[in-house]
């Protein structure tokens, strides 16, 4: 599915799974640095087992990681998970279990990224001003 979440230099939009929300949920929590996750000292973190992203993941233990990590998030009160202001969180889609497409979905353009056609129109009005 492709979904905008947070990156280093802002949003980007990527195609996004399970495995990859993790990935990039640790990224973030790492300042976008990859060593930072494969030396994350946190190992009680209910992501930790799966924040390399690679490698043979349970789905179930993973989908359960995932709910356990959106409800330490907020502070334990369940029904608040649901009512997360942050559709740009890579997990926000499957904070309940499922998978919520009701918010964030990207608009395309005809290259199929909203990205690179922001870029496109910066890098314009950057010319026209030369
Ligand atoms: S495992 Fe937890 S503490 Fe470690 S990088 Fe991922 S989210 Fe952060
Ligand atoms: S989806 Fe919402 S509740 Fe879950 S980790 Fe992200 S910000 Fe927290």
């Amino acid at each position: 599915m492709k979904y905008r979440i947070q990156s280093k230099d802002g949003h980007k939009i990527v195609d996004l799974n399970r495995r990859k929300a993790i990935r990039e949920r640790c990224l973030n929590c790492s300042a976008w640095v990859n060593k930072e996750v494969a030396n994350c000292s946190f190992q009680y973190c209910v992501l930790y087992p799966f924040r390399s992203g690679q490698g043979k993941q349970i789905p179930k233990d993973r989908n359960s990681a995932i709910k356990k990590y959106c409800l330490w998030c907020m502070n334990d009160q369940r029904s608040e998970i649901k009512k997360c202001t942050c559709p740009d969180c890579p997990l926000f889609p499957y904070r309940n279990g499922g998978i919520d497409r009701s918010q964030n979905t990207p608009v395309l353009s005809k290259k199929g990224d909203i990205g690179l056609n922001f870029e496109d129109k910066t890098k314009t009005q950057y010319q026209s001003m030369a």
